[in-house]
């Protein structure tokens, strides 16, 4: 996504230099522009670079656009980038098959200018539009970490594929020690600076980009760890922990420390043993109970 000051940002792919060109002048003024002369290319730049919008031929040698379109469509990385073909008058154009792949718009060469800009600039709108709404659903609001809905999705995912890879994984289920206190003590606001300090530090002691941290309700958190065993998954329990208390959050009325403290329950799983999602989580909230009789700021873990 693009704040109003940054150029939104449109890849170019086309086999002939002369029609990147044409294209490019048109639009430089108001987009940040790059290039691609070949399908394999665009493919390349679309996942490195993002754009938020892509204007592509359909005529060109080796890889054509359909299969560029296929390839980005198909790809979770680039699926959501519009797509727009730019076609030749005289070209054998079949827009049934390209908006089927996906694509969202047609232009014909040589486009007008004002026209190219107009759809261009209603494209990258409703794309920014939608990654908003994208993000609405998916998003926590106070803490900014992935929320219960984001959750759930997730927490499917990774079990059927864990499922599919006899891969093990784990939930952790955490939640803050005494936060009525906090909150009787120092009032909502102070309590919900603190859940944005301790989702960050949660977040923060994740060790892979595929690990998820969600708010999963109230000052409860839940973490998925995709293809991690007992010690792994405990060792990122640990680090939560440790990291929480770390933010040295006065807690005076806490039982427990002088500071904000958070209880961790662990559950690993391997798919060759009977089990469901529905069951990880509620080993896992088990735990968390344990380590919350067991005198809080600590985790406890263990494997289904
Ligand atoms: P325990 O150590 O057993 O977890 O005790 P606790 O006080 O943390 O647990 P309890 O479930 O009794 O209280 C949770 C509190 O969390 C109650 C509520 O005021 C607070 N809380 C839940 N959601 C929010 C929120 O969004 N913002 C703020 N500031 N407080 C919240
Ligand atoms: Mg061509
Ligand atoms: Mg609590």
């Amino acid at each position: 996504m693009t704040t109003p000051a940054e150029k939104s940002r449109i890849l170019i792919v086309d086999d002939i230099p002369g029609n990147i060109k044409m294209l490019a002048e048109i639009l430089r003024d108001e987009f940040h522009i790059s290039m691609a002369n070949n399908g394999k290319t665009a493919v390349k730049l679309a996942v490195s670079n993002q754009p938020d919008l892509i204007l592509l031929d359909i005529i060109m040698p080796q890889m054509d656009g359909y299969e560029v379109c296929a390839t980005l469509k198909a790809d979770p990385a680039t699926q959501e980038i519009p797509i727009v073909f730019v076609t030749g008058q005289n070209e054998d154009m079949d827009e049934t098959k390209g908006l089927s792949l996906g694509a969202i718009d047609y232009v014909f060469k040589p486009p007008k200018p004002a026209i190219l800009k107009a759809r261009v600039r209603n494209h990258i709108e409703t794309k920014r539009q939608k990654d908003i709404l994208h993000s609405l659903s998916t998003i926590d609001g106070l803490t900014n970490i992935a929320n219960r809905r984001q959750f759930d999705i997730t927490l499917d995912q990774e079990w059927r594929r864990s499922v599919r890879g006899s891969l093990g994984m784990a939930i952790i289920m955490l939640d803050i020690d005494h936060f009525k206190k906090f909150n009787d003590h120092f009032g909502h606001r102070t309590g919900d600076d603190c859940l944005q300090k301790v989702a960050a530090a949660l977040e923060e002691s994740l060790m892979r980009s595929t690990d998820l941290i969600a708010r999963y309700g109230g000052e409860e958190f839940a973490a998925i760890l995709p293809q991690v065993d007992h010690t792994g998954a405990q060792r990122v329990a640990e680090n939560m922990r440790a990291n929480v208390e770390s933010l040295k959050i006065s807690h005076p009325m806490s039982d427990t420390s002088r500071y904000v403290t958070i209880s961790l329950g662990c559950a690993t799983i391997f798919p060759t043993r009977d089990g469901s999602a529905k069951t990880l989580l509620e080993a896992a909230d088990k735990m968390l109970y344990k380590a919350k009789q067991s005198g809080r700021n600590q985790y406890e873990g263990t494997v289904i």
